[in-house]
């Protein structure tokens, strides 16, 4: 296929399901009134980049259908040939949970991958890290501000001394104290700061820094027997340099037994991978979405665990997923979680057209249906074998959903706490998203974007749209730069960088 990237290219549509009454434009900067399609198909309007042309006339209420999905209703009518922006797009009702078949199409599991590996740090627990990370965390953001003066004192005067050692995480947070920790929704906070010190990149030597009067117990977060707590306000401690002191000479003591880690062949059935979108655009949904979700499959079939997420940007498509269940129990477990979150939004006076963003609908995105007709394609077609409940660890191997909300950041954290070793995050828009505890794999949907970013962007998806590459090719190649990237063989733009996001926990519970 020609590069349609630059000005002069032939006019190209994307139609993705013979139903469809709408297109994605696939030039570069768009296309102006009167530009004439090879189908024959004039435009009536500018269409700009990513944003859907109608292919025939649609009379006011008629369904707008992508995906052979439909995405709204036409608010008056549109003739073929004009722009579908979102104003003129009405959104449809979500699905009823009631009423929704479950494991009636459960797909039948794919012909096992073997002989795929990567070189992975083998934990006593059986699990496998794909770094070799000290983690402090924190019981109360009080320490923050010490813990940040400490890790930079362990990086500059200890680390050099334990070379087999990738680094130090701090994990902070504002959760610990002025929070209603008997609330039932408390369970969702401290659950995720117990299981986060446990990620597989933390070789099970995580240690916590406490101040001694909140409400969060620092011991709590560590598995029982564990004894790497310091507490600022022990009166073993005189001044501040005493505490400081305190902290690194229990990290040193971590330090030495993470020095001993090494890397080591481990099967690919061994990594634990999150998925994820930010910033998507139109393209997300035909490029880098259906490419990770070819990856996922191959994952799930070598054995690997596979998670997806984002409640909200699945809620519209829950009817795909739950027929895709492997079990009654699981489609059950994939509406109880849609139903809380219903419920979550309800009690915050919201609902889920809150979550689009002005960066989405720019993108081309007309509403919350088409973005996550969009989203879920990344999960790929493998059987949905287990839901985890926001922050709950993973239990199973295969594809598996883990409900967390759709912000990047507070996705990313719970992901890490379901014990996420690698992440591969699509994005349309761009962003410099990178977390410090797992590698980040970016993967653009748009060519244009790996281009401009080509220092933040680790694949380039749009390739499928203009670059004559399959989305099963692209499948493959991502496959494969996901066991380079957790081999520790190839390092993603983010860590090149050093830039990575501030952990940000889901506390859906009151604050005092
Ligand atoms: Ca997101």
């Amino acid at each position: 296929m020609a590069d349609t990237s630059a000005a002069g290219a032939a006019p190209r549509y994307l139609r993705l399901d013979l139903n469809d009454n709408v297109a994605i434009v696939v030039n570069g900067f768009g296309l102006p009134a009167g530009t004439r399609f090879p189908c024959g198909l004039e435009l009536l309007t500018r269409v700009p980049q990513g944003h859907k042309v109608a292919l025939a006339d649609i009379p006011e209420g008629d369904p707008i259908l992508r995906y052979g999905e439909t995405i709204g209703f036409a608010r008056a009518a549109i003739r073929a040939g004009e722009w579908v922006d979102e104003a003129r797009v009405v959104m449809p009702d979500p699905p009823a949970l009631d009423a929704l078949e479950i494991a009636t199409a459960t797909p039948a599991p794919q012909a096992p991958l073997e002989g795929h590996t990567f070189e992975g740090y083998r934990n006593p627990d059986g699990s496998v890290g794909t770094r070799n990370l000290l983690a402090i965390s924190t019981s109360v953001q009080c320490v923050a501000g010490t813990l940040d003066y400490a890790v930079k004192r362990i990086r500059a005067e200890l680390l050099p001394c334990y070379p087999n050692v990738d680094g130090v995480v701090g994990l902070t947070h504002a959760y610990g104290c002025g929070v209603a920790i008997q609330a039932p929704d408390a369970a969702v906070p401290i659950r995720t700061l117990q299981n986060l010190a446990r990620n597989p990149n933390f070789g099970g030597q995580a240690m916590v820094l406490g101040l001694g009067c909140e409400k969060l117990i620092p011991e709590t977060l560590l598995p029982p027997g564990a004894e790497a707590v310091v507490r600022m306000q022990d009166e073993a401690f005189a001044g501040f340099e005493s505490i400081v002191a305190g902290i690194m000479a229990t990290a040193e003591a971590r330090l030495a037994v993470l020095n001993q880690r090494r890397r080591e062949t481990c099967p690919a059935a061994d990594l634990v991978v999150g998925m994820q979108c930010g910033g998507s655009d139109a393209f997300s949904g035909v490029t880098s979405n259906p490419a990770l979700g070819y990856a996922a499959d191959l994952l799930v079939r070598a054995g690997a665990t596979v998670m997806f997420s984002e409640v909200t940007e699945v809620r519209d498509a829950i009817g795909m997923l739950t027929r895709r269940a492997a079990n009654q129990e699981v489609g059950r477990a994939l509406v109880r979680e849609m139903r809380w979150y219903d419920d979550y939004l309800a009690r915050g006076g919201a609902d889920r057209s809150a979550n689009t963003t002005p960066g989405n609908k720019k993108g081309g995105l007309a509403n919350i249906v088409e973005k996550a007709l969009g989203s879920v394609v990344k999960s790929g077609s493998s059987p949905i074998v287990d839901v985890l409940s926001p922050g709950e660890r993973v239990r199973r191997k295969g594809l598996v959903f883990a409900a967390t909300p759709a912000s990047d950041f507070i996705c990313g954290t719970l992901q890490l706490a379901s014990g996420m070793t690698l992440q591969v995050f699509t994005t349309g828009r761009g962003t410099p998203y990178g977390l410090a505890a797992a590698p980040v794999v970016k993967v653009a949907s748009r060519t244009e974007l790996a281009r401009r970013w080509h220092d933040l962007i680790d694949f380039d998806a749009g390739r499928v749209a203009t670059g004559g590459m399959t989305i099963q090719e692209a499948g493959w190649d991502l496959f494969r730069l996901i066991l380079d990237v957790a081999s520790g063989r190839e390092k993603v733009w983010a860590d090149r960088w050093g830039i990575h996001n501030d952990l940000a926990l889901f506390n859906p519970g009151p604050v005092t």
